[in-house]
């Protein structure tokens, strides 16, 4: 097995015999972990590989964005493509094998003002001596019924991960702030013309993305039109735009829509006592660690930049040897 440098203090501690079975009636843990993307399974390994007795309360539907994502060729390990639901049973059945217990339940209610921590979901009491929150982001939708049908068949939220899949095809990259022109930027590498539509006559992405935008010859802007339909047979095939000003109708033939209008991150349960910023995402104080001793954050929860499965699988480890420490100090 490969080990970094800053996995060691965890290897070291590891016996030889496997790990107990989580009691079933358990509800006092060393850590709990909330939520059960990448960042939340990667923790919950790390936790319980460190001898840390670890629930992960999953939500009602574990496995996070990558759920709704077909083939995934950009987490390592796989030389094919695997499908994200695959993936993320993997990572469960990897998690369930190092001794995590988890359970498929939604943490309605947190209290971080007194240890140890209480974590409620609808018809139980956690407690916790530390909590790693995993709960991740979630993409904006545009709203619309072909947004559904198209899911992973054309309809995109993530260029990093399925531009590759659109060689030689006309896009549309819906949205005017930074993501959209980073997305309509980097899809240019496989795509014929990517068309960016926004709904206003002005971009709100700042001015050296929009310089970049406007003098890439890709790059089509269709200026005051919004998406008011998503069409085609197996694929997406035809999008419709509509003008804000004239209600005027336009049909762009494309091969796929990549929608990058935003992100909100899982954070309303925290709301009054974890530090925010301004959109919701979680303020990291240093490395982990919130501005409650003994809660850590990992993933796209806290992480606007790279929201990519591997990077919430290295937050989640970071999240975990962090965890320790701070258990092993306490
Ligand atoms: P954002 O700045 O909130 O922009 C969202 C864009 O989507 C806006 O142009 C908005 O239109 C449009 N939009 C929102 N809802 C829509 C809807 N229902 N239909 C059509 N259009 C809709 O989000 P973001 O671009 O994801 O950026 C989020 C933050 O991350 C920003 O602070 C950004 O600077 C940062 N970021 C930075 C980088 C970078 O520096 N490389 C890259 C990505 C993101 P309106 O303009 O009309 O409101």
């Amino acid at each position: 097995m490969a080990s970094t440098a800053s996995d060691t203090q965890l290897v070291a501690k590891e016996p030889s015999e496997p790990p107990k079975k989580p009691d079933e009636k358990k509800t006092k843990f060393d850590v709990i972990i909330i939520g059960a993307g990448p960042a939340g399974y990667t923790a919950g390994i790390y936790s319980s590989r460190a001898r840390h007795e670890t629930l992960i309360l999953s939500g009602i539907l574990p496995g996070g964005q990558l759920v709704n994502t077909t083939d995934v060729e950009n987490y390592p390990g796989f030389e094919k493509a695997i499908m994200g639901p695959d993936l993320m049973i993997a990572m469960r059945k990897q998690t369930e094998s190092m001794g995590t217990k988890i359970v498929d339940d939604e943490v309605v209610n947190v209290d971080f003002k007194h240890k140890p921590f209480k974590v409620l979901t609808a018809s139980e009491e956690y407690e916790a001596k530390a909590v790693i929150i995993c709960t991740g982001a979630n993409p904006r939708k545009l709203g619309l019924e072909g947004e559904k049908t198209f899911g992973g068949k054309g309809v995109s939220y993530c260029a990093t991960c399925d531009g590759p899949f659109f060689r030689n095809q006309e896009l549309v990259v819906a949205g005017g702030g930074d993501s959209a022109i980073e997305e309509a930027t980097f899809l240019t590498k496989f795509a014929s013309t990517v068309h960016l539509v926004h709904r206003r006559d002005k971009l709100r992405a700042s001015k050296v993305m929009q310089e970049r935008a406007f003098a890439d010859q890709k790059i089509k802007v269709h200026w005051n039109k919004r998406v008011e339909e998503i069409l085609g047979n197996e694929k997406v095939q035809k999008v419709v735009l509509t003008d804000t000003k004239t209600n005027e109708k336009t049909t762009l033939e494309v091969g796929g829509i990549f929608v990058a209008i935003g992100h909100d991150p899982n954070t309303k349960l925290f709301a009054n006592q974890i530090d925010l910023d301004d959109q919701g995402y979680i303020i990291l104080k240093e490395n982990t660690k919130t501005n409650v001793q003994g809660v850590f954050a990992a993933g796209d929860v806290h992480d606007r930049r790279y929201r990519q499965a591997v990077t919430a699988a290295g937050f989640g480890c970071m999240a975990a040897i962090d965890v320790d420490k701070y258990l092993s100090e306490n």
